[in-house]
């Protein structure tokens, strides 16, 4: 599969579409989710073009990776939510639901979150 530059992140990492931004450096964009699955959900997107966790994991650069694992922390302190504790989520293609194929991870926290999967 190819990657769509019309899909809905690729847009608002070019700024044609809004987002509420917690941290933004030269690979990184991180928003907030528009519908919530927690307390604090939020979206922590690398501004390079891949499809999805499993793309990214395999094409991106060193420092491409590097910044991505980078951010996950300094986000999270951002938010205060190191302490209490959060969960990262990826989904990849059909069987994790991947709405949006440009990858991002799912930050989430705020409040107790549950078992990993429910059916
Ligand atoms: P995924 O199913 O992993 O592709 O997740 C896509 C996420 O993007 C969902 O949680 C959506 O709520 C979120 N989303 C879709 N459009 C927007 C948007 N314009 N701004 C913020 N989050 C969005």
């Amino acid at each position: 599969m190819a990657y769509n530059q019309n899909n809905i992140f690729a847009k608002i990492i070019r700024g044609e579409i809004p987002c509420q931004k917690v941290y933004e450096d030269q690979e990184i964009l991180a928003f907030h989710d528009i519908n919530p699955k927690a307390k604090t959900h939020v979206l922590i997107v690398p501004k390079a073009a891949y499809i999805s966790w499993d793309d990214f994991a395999m094409q991106a650069t060193s420092s491409q990776t590097a910044a991505l694992m980078k951010a996950i922390p300094i986000v999270a302190r951002k938010l205060g939510l190191e302490k209490q504790g959060y969960r990262i989520i990826a989904n990849h293609g059909h069987h994790a639901h991947q709405e949006v194929p440009h990858f991002h991870l799912h930050l989430l926290g705020g409040n107790p979150l549950g078992p990993l999967v429910q059916s």
